[in-house]
């Protein structure tokens, strides 16, 4: 990934976006007669839409952060997993002996990359929830590290292991939730997990040198027409740092935005969530460009200057569970929030 900072921009207006219906559920808790005037107010400043209380990825219990942080801790012990080299293959194989443990619907998309070092072998992970509605939802992330930093032991600890860590945690709860459902289907669209490879530049970051994975695979899903099931891609990248302070990406779709806002305001998260404005050159561009509604959930501020990003510095001490559960909790509520929008 690469970003531009736009000045020192405060994003105020996404937090005091106006209101997207918010949730009476917002109140669940608070319950009894003595909070009937809070709620009362409430009625009459902010549009509350009736929301169904069917279980839903969404509801439940809070995010397993601490699976999350123990997926990511297991997948960063195999060390650096650059393409072509001895680590990446394990990751590969750590991806799926996972998910075919787990009987999931597993789909590997191996391709060539053409790259500055030549045709680099490459293959993408993709793990699919089937919903009851027509249409899916896409959560993404980026699995291996850079090829240039083969040297230094970087084992991007937050820069691919989380977040492979937060998607196989919540891989757990979509295939526990679609268990004790009718048809063993999630309530609401299908729910597509995708593992990127070659997220990171070979030799130098460039529109050809950088996202792969992504690339090759918005391309073959044009051609084959699975684009036009997608009604959203949201992207996670580098959000298991503690001081977790995630960035708002221009180049993201303002509604999935807005969504992403109001998921992080259901829980109190509001501060971890778009305080800044940065135009950030991702795996979710690919799609944006297709015309897909995209978001990249992404924390670019990493260690005192940024000093832990792309350095042997980027180890297991440096990323929470606690931010792995911001994570999850948001993702599965914007999932909720995106399942009720028609
Ligand atoms: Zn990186």
């Amino acid at each position: 990934m690469i970003f531009s900072l736009l000045g020192k921009r405060v994003e105020a207006r996404a937090l005091g976006a106006p209101s997207l219906p918010s949730a009476a559920a917002d109140f669940r808790g608070k319950g009894g007669i003595a909070k009937l005037s809070i709620f009362l107010v409430a009625l009459l400043i902010t549009p509350i839409t009736a929301q169904a209380q069917h279980p839903s990825a969404g509801s439940g219990q809070a995010f397993d952060g601490a699976k999350a942080y123990e997926y990511a801790r297991e997948f960063a012990a195999i060390g650096p997993r650059w393409p072509t080299g001895p680590g990446h293959v394990k990751a590969e194989d750590f991806l799926r002996s996972h998910f075919q443990r787990n009987h999931d619907q597993l789909e590997q998309d191996a391709f060539t990359a053409d790259t500055p070092i030549g045709s680099v072998p490459m293959c993408n992970f993709i793990v699919r929830f089937s919903g009851t509605k027509p249409g899916a939802i896409v959560l993404a992330t980026h699995y291996e590290t850079n090829y240039p930093l083969r040297n230094i032991n970087f084992v991007g600890a937050n820069d691919g292991a989380s977040t492979t860590g937060l998607l196989m945690a919540i891989a757990d709860r979509l295939r526990a939730e679609a268990a004790v459902s009718p048809g063993k289907k999630l309530s609401g669209y299908s729910v597509w997990l995708v593992f990127f490879d070659g997220e990171e530049a070979i030799r130098q970051w460039s529109a050809s040198d950088s996202t792969y994975g992504s690339r090759h695979l918005a391309a073959k899903w044009g051609r084959d027409g699975t684009l036009g099931q997608i009604k959203a891609f949201l992207l996670a990248d580098m959000i298991g740092d503690k001081d977790l302070d995630i960035q708002r990406d221009t180049n993201s779709t303002a509604w999935l935005v807005s969504l992403v806002a109001e998921a992080a305001k259901k829980f109190g998260y509001q501060r971890y969530f778009f305080q800044q404005e940065m135009d950030v050159q991702d795996d979710h561009l690919a799609f944006v460009e297709r015309g897909v509604p995209s978001i990249d959930i992404i924390d670019l501020d990493y260690g005192p200057n940024n000093s832990y990003h792309h350095t042997a510095q980027d180890t297991m001490d440096k990323i929470s569970a606690h931010s792995l559960t911001i994570d999850g909790d948001v993702f599965l509520e914007t999932i909720r929030l995106i399942d009720q929008r028609n």
